[in-house]
């Protein structure tokens, strides 16, 4: 591999694999460096679904221009991608929610998105798994889709190869080069490489990263879980996902059976600088009880999934932020350095946009969508503090669906 590239790319999940495509694709050179196995971590044990309506316009024009890519992901690539056009709705079950779905569904509709109310009969069509027990409204949003996860962040790393970039897995970056104020390059594998501009896309470590060029991002690790089940009758792919807005669960079809996952209200944090040397994601220790219990608390809904044998639980380390907004951008301090992290959990389908976003940002100056409002420093001084930071984002994540950011 060269040791002189135009841009170091530092962790291969779906922000990172993105970024370093679509900056290939800007003709830039990528070295794009994992400390494990390209596109190994989180990603993909992620569930795949895409939500477009957010709390803001800019990350709904953002999660829809994601879904487009999706959409053409192997023309515009050249690499398999399997996803499911089902659509999806939310469900509340509270005066308060349902308040909440019908702003989503004005919000949405004003800025182009195929989102409506929908009844009990137009659920029975779409998600006949589910019933609306206890439901007072109801979205659907029918160009949502869930994906399958591995496919992503690999799909973009060998698209990036075949453009030229450099994938280097197994070369842990262990420091970032500096010279008067700006970034030169990284060290990895205990080889340097020289860059202009370098990307912390670490995911879960991305904070550690940052600190090693003396810089700090804002963002908390907290464990996610779901659970598969075995097949049930009359489940098939491509029906509608479902998300319950008052216990922040989503469900969808997954090989004949119900994938459920959700936001616990009492998650785990967790520090990597803490772990044991070597950690990786597959490490780290999975609780049935969480699915289980989240599982309860729809079963009204969903009534098939607590008899059904479970085939699969799967967990990661997303980032939380404490506005449940990703952090995207140049991170003030150290000139060419930028991050693309606090994924806040749909980091795997908003990584299509965001990465062309950050890309352009970093070679024309301007991003074609506005990034402003994901900007890495715009927290106040109060967020200073790591247990600020790890308290914010706590919050955040067991109020997921509320937040909607
Ligand atoms: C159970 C679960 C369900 C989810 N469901 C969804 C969903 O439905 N929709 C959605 O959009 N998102 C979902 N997510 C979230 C999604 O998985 C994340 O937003 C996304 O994977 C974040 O990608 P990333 O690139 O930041 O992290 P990762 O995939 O973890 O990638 C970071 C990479 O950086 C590497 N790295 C770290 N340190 C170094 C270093 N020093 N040198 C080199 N490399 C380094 C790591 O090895 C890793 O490969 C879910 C997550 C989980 C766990």
């Amino acid at each position: 591999m060269s040791t002189e590239v135009d841009a170091v790319v530092i962790g291969s999940g779906a922000f990172g694999a993105s970024t370093a495509y679509h900056l290939a694709r800007l003709g830039q050179s990528v070295a794009l460096l994992d400390r494990f196995a390209l596109g190994s971590q989180t990603s993909p044990r992620a569930a795949g679904l895409t939500q477009q309506i957010r709390a803001k316009p800019d990350m709904t024009r953002i999660a829809m221009l994601s879904v487009e890519k999706i959409r053409r992901f192997a023309e515009e690539t050249g690499q398999p991608l399997v996803y499911h056009e089902g659509g999806s709705t939310k469900m509340a079950r509270t005066a308060e929610d349902a308040a909440q779905i019908r702003a989503e569904v004005a919000a949405g509709q004003e800025l182009g998105l195929a989102i409506d109310h929908i009844d009990e009969a137009d659920l029975a069509r779409l998600a006949p798994y589910a019933r609306p027990v206890g439901v007072e409204a109801m979205w659907f949003t029918a160009s949502d889709l869930y994906l399958q996860p591995a496919q992503l962040p690999i799909g973009y790393a060998r698209a990036a190869q075949a453009l030229g970039a450099a994938t280097r897995p197994f070369a842990p970056v262990t420091a970032i080069e500096r010279r008067n104020g700006s970034v030169i390059g990284v060290v990895a594998g205990g080889e340097r490489i020289h860059a202009p501009v370098v990307v912390d896309a670490a995911g879960a470590w991305a904070r550690l990263v940052a600190a090693e060029a003396g810089l700090r991002i804002a963002i908390q690790p907290v464990r996610h879980q779901l659970m598969v089940t075995a097949p049930i009758p009359g489940v098939a792919d491509g029906q509608a996902i479902c998300r319950v807005i008052d216990v922040n669960v989503y469900v969808r079809p997954d090989g004949g059976g119900l994938l459920l996952g959700g936001y616990e209200p009492d998650p785990l944090a967790v520090s990597p600088g803490d772990l044991p040397v070597g950690f990786q994601v597959a490490d780290l220790p999975l609780d049935p009880g969480v699915v289980g219990r989240l599982a309860e608390s729809v079963a009204e809904i969903f009534p098939a999934i607590p008899a059904a044998p479970v085939r699969e639980l799967r967990g990661g380390l997303p980032t939380m932020t404490a506005d449940d907004r990703p952090l995207v951008g140049p991170v003030p301090g150290l000139d060419g350095f930028y991050a693309i992290t606090g994924c806040c959990v749909g980091g795997l389908s908003a990584s299509p946009g965001l990465g062309q976003l950050l890309a352009e940002q970093i070679v024309h100056g301007t991003p074609s969508l506005p990034l402003d409002g994901l900007a890495v420093d715009r927290f106040g001084p109060e967020l200073d503090d790591d247990g600020a930071v790890r308290a914010a984002g706590l919050w955040a994540y067991s109020h997921h669906y509320a937040v909607a950011g």
